[in-house]
Order: structure tokens, then sequence, then C-alpha cells
């Protein structure tokens, strides 16, 4: 009933999987997607797919991990072999992060495009990772004409900005950040969306809900953000967690064609 769009399922806070999947399960979070972060992450990432039909996976370099400087050329050729493998739904999660002490921004701009030419080159949409980052990301898709869309994840740009990622073929994950009280410019964007333009995510164990600051976030909590998505748009949960999904398979096309 619920999926959680966006969650770091293969970092070391989540060492029982399956008892994790099946307490999910009981609340009816019963699909995942579980974007990539580094070159080291893409095989175990498959290794999950294989070992969990409820796992979807992306794969692609995130610009936090960006530290080491990656061999550009080899890493590209690498993800390349995996996207073969037809398991995977989209390249991600790449995109862009300007907050301070982050990789080279310049440095993080040119992953991205190799990224997104390599996404466009194979058919594939794409999962962005933005912070201060949404006008720079806008210019990088009008560069490269990118037009295969995707989830920009966690969103916290303006309506504006939305409305040209949704015009250029994007949804934005809806997260934990509209469950906080003061997060109103947030709430905002959310209330004016069309219910065709969203999906929800935990990014789990990152952006913990209101509540439950300083421990780590759980996919299972994204019933809560559907709860809170509800409230603020004045819906049933039923009908987001429908509507939300369809989206996500709707931005995801191979969601259930991937082996
Ligand atoms: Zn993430």
């Amino acid at each position: 009933m619920y999926i959680d769009s966006h969650c770091h399922l293969d970092f070391p806070q989540f060492k029982d999987l399956p008892d994790l999947i099946s307490s999910c399960s009981e609340v009816g979070v019963n699909e995942f997607l579980v974007p990539g972060t580094t070159e080291g992450s893409w095989s175990s990432l498959i290794k999950i797919r294989q070992n969990y039909p409820q796992i979807k996976i992306a794969l692609g370099l995130h610009p936090y991990f960006l530290n080491e400087r990656v061999q550009l050329d080899q890493a590209m050729q690498k993800l390349e072999h995996f996207l073969g493998y037809g398991s995977v739904v989209a390249v991600g999660e790449i995109g862009l992060d300007k907050w301070p002490n982050m990789p080279d921004y310049h440095y993080q701009f040119e992953v991205l495009l190799e990224q997104l030419r390599l996404a466009k080159r194979h058919n594939m949409p794409v999962i962005l990772h933005a912070r201060k980052s949404e006008d720079d990301l806008l210019k990088a898709i009008r560069m490269l004409n990118f037009d295969r869309g995707g989830v920009v994840h966690a969103f916290n740009g303006s309506f504006d900005q939305a409305q040209r990622f949704i015009n250029d073929g994007f949804v934005l994950g809806i997260g934990g950040t509209v469950t906080y009280p003061r997060a109103s410019k947030a709430r905002r964007v959310l209330q004016a969306l069309a219910d065709e333009h969203f999906v929800i995510e935990t990014d789990a164990p990152d952006m913990p809900l209101c509540g439950y600051q300083g421990q780590p976030n759980s996919p299972i909590r994204v019933v809560e953000v559907a709860e809170q998505v509800a409230i603020l748009r004045g819906q049933s949960v039923e009908a987001v967690a429908q509507y939300t999904s369809a989206n996500l398979q709707r931005v995801l096309p191979n969601w259930y064609k991937v082996k």
C-alpha cells in the first residue's frame, strides 16, 4: 500500500533487513526504492535487489560522497555495465549539494553531467539530490535536453522551481520536512501541488521526522509522512498512498519490469 521512494537500506544502521522489511509490511509499507551513493555501493545494491523482490534500486554517484576523486571514466564504464543487468529502475542518486564543506561544486557539476548523459543514452530516469542547488540542476537538465524525468528527492525548493521540474517530467519527493510545523514554506508548496506531481519518502536513516529527532529514521515512518500529507491536503491517507505509488511507477516505468 505504501512505497518509500527513497531510503538507504544498504547503510550500516540497517543491520537486520529481513526483520525491518517484515515490520514494514505489517503496517503496509511493501516496497522501497534504494538509491546508490558510491561506486562501492553498486554491487551490494545489485545483491540486495536479487535477495529482496520488494526493493528496487537506482545506481549512481551521490555528490555528498565525492570527496575522494573517483576515476570518472572508469566509474561511468562500470555504471554502464551495471545498468546492462536490467535490474535498475533509475540512475541515482545524483545531483548537486551547495551546503558548506561539500566537495568542489564544479566537480559535482561535471559528475552530474556525465551521469545525466549516461541516463539519457540508456533512456533511464534519474533520482536527483538537491540542496540549495535547484536552479543549477534545472540548468543542467536544459543544457543536455534531458527529457527522461524522474524524482527530485527531498524537494525543498520554491513552488516556481517545483513547477519547472514538473514541466521537465519530474515528480517531487516529499519527506519528513513537512512533519515540522515550522516548515511553512515546504508545507505551502505541498498544498499547492496537484496529486500527480509528488511521491513520498523517508530518506532513512537520515532526515528524522518531527518527534524523532536524534534517532535514525526508518522506512516504516513513510506512513507518518503520508498521514501528515493527508492532513495538510485534506485528503484520506489511503488516497495519498494510492496516488503517490501510481506517480512513482509512472516516472520509473521499469518498476515492475526489472529483474
Ligand atoms: Zn538519499
